[in-house]
């Protein structure tokens, strides 16, 4: 372990809150603390703080907030946005992975409640061993990214065509805020009451902080949705002579609510990359649009599957089930992967299904138009369908030769214009990945109550600042 260098004007005190062992200033672990997965490269943290227990994190932004020190908010920094890089010198990280305990699971009103630093796929294990499932899953970066991160980044992956993203999951949450003071939302504002239901006799609060990206309050404990673990899984892969025919048959089963997780490959390269071997079999295969059904038992899970295979064989063929299978029982480790070669240069947004034909058009026109094939790069584009109607776009670069990072930063911010003008799409998270394009355009009146929230909440601007360009 090594030592720390003790320079930061609030060591000792910091020591005195959290214990020696988790205070750190030394010029390695605070280089290792100013990354994420994404390219971006801001600040250094000036000093960094594992606090174990909410009372820690509450007499710490006390200290901060009375000597206006910065504070960020991280969990395991495995955002691809920059989102828990400090914007500002001196800042104060705290990493909350510490506090990674599941505290109760509630059979009576259906609920787990659990540190903020857990891992999702630690949160998934423990349930599982019990019996529950979560709606939601995680991000596809579950084997690292924490409860508390993917709620601050209102994280979209596992589970969330049925079930919504990381923040449709949440009954409640404990968040300290920037001045210190601990609240517990949803019936929790009732501390005789349990935290069962998140819309109670006042205002929403909750999502007030959720997405925030740890600019209004730290999260220090969640109380999530939870379900029985189902009996009946089914799956299914089609494939489709175009992206309008996949689109549509993508369409109408979200909107019907038919599967628990719908993916769809959008063009030949893509299915090259995560499943060649149907290219072999089907000469004009241009989308795959992968299915996953989950019910209460077999017989529920098969009928569901023949509704499907209705709606899909219309405009589609049965290919079989690798594609599903795969993503389905390797969820995390799929990804996990595609990190290593480039993943980090990612579009990642939402957008209405209708209008993905349009945005996967315009992205093969711009790999077209810098032969980006030729210089060694490559792409996926899939998405993702969420919460009834809508899907994700998620379209991704890989580098390759590093020696290509111009022009791969030149096609990247291309995209990045093309699907933020295309068919009244947002991001979902922001970073400086999404930052710049989001506050050009927002409208004023929108940002003007974000601004006086922010202002009421953290008068000093400790939390996050410049985040949001707040
Ligand atoms: C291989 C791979 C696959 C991925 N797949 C997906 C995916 O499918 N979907 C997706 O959404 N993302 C994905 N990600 C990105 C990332 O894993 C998720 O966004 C995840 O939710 C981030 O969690 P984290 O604990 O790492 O948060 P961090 O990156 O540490 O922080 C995220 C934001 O939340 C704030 N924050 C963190 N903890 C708290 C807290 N307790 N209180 C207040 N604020 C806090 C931070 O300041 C920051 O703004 C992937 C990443 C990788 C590497």
């Amino acid at each position: 372990m090594l030592e720390s260098a003790k320079h930061h004007p609030s060591y000792y005190e910091l020591v005195a809150i959290s214990g020696e062992e988790n205070v750190r200033d030394n010029a390695i672990d605070l280089l290792a603390y100013s990354r994420d997965a994404s390219p971006f490269q801001l600040d250094s943290p000036g000093i960094v703080v594992r606090p174990g227990c909410t009372e820690e994190v509450s007499k710490i932004l006390k200290l901060a907030n009375d000597k206006k020190i910065p504070v960020v908010p991280a969990g395991a920094r495995s955002s691809i946005n920059g989102a828990p890089l400090p914007r500002v010198p001196n800042t104060i990280m705290l990493d909350l992975t510490r506090m990674d305990y599941l505290k109760k699971l509630d059979e009576d009103t259906m609920t787990v409640t659990v540190g903020a630093g857990l891992r999702w796929a630690e949160l998934i294990h423990l349930l599982k061993e019990k019996g529950f499932k979560l709606g939601f899953r995680g991000p596809y970066g579950g084997n690292a990214g924490t409860v508390g991160g993917s709620l601050s980044g209102n994280s979209i992956g596992c589970g969330a065509s049925k079930w919504g993203g990381a923040c449709d999951s949440v009954v409640g949450l404990e968040v300290v805020l920037p001045t210190g003071e601990i609240v517990n939302t949803g019936s929790g504002w009732n501390p005789k009451a349990k935290t069962f239901a998140r819309y109670t006799t006042f205002n929403d609060l909750t999502g007030l902080f959720l997405g925030d990206h740890g600019t209004l309050g730290v999260k220090t404990e969640a109380t999530l949705k939870v379900y029985y673990t189902p009996n009946g899984v089914a799956f299914a892969d089609y494939g489709f002579d175009s992206i309008e025919d996949c689109a549509k048959v993508m369409h109408e089963l979200q909107r019907r609510n038919l599967a628990e997780e719908l993916v769809l490959l959008g063009d030949r390269n893509s299915i090259d990359l995560l499943a060649n071997s149907y290219l072999d079999f089907y000469e004009h295969l241009e989308c795959i649009l992968a299915v996953i059904i989950e019910e209460e038992n077999e017989e529920i899970a098969n009928k569901k599957k023949d509704l499907v295979d209705q709606i899909a064989k219309k405009d589609g063929r049965s290919l079989g089930t690798f594609l599903s299978k795969a993503h389905w029982t390797d969820m995390f480790n799929m990804v996990q992967p595609l990190f290593d070669s480039g993943f980090w240069y990612n579009t990642c947004h939402l957008r209405p299904i209708s209008t993905l034909p349009q945005t996967v058009k315009g992205a093969l026109k711009i790999f077209k138009k810098y032969d980006v094939k030729s210089k060694g790069m490559n792409w996926i584009i899939s998405a993702l369908g969420v919460d009834r109607s809508y899907c994700t776009g998620w379209i991704t670069l890989f580098m390759g030769d590093p020696k290509n990072k111009p022009l791969m930063e030149k096609v990247w911010g291309e995209l990045k214009q093309m699907e933020f003008s295309t068919g009244g799409a947002v991001p979902y998270w922001c970073g400086p990945l999404w930052e710049g394009e989001c506050l050009s355009q927002v409208s004023p009146n929108f940002y003007g109550l974000l601004k006086k929230i922010k202002g009421t909440l953290d008068p000093n601007n400790i939390l996050h600042p410049l985040v949001f360009g707040l």
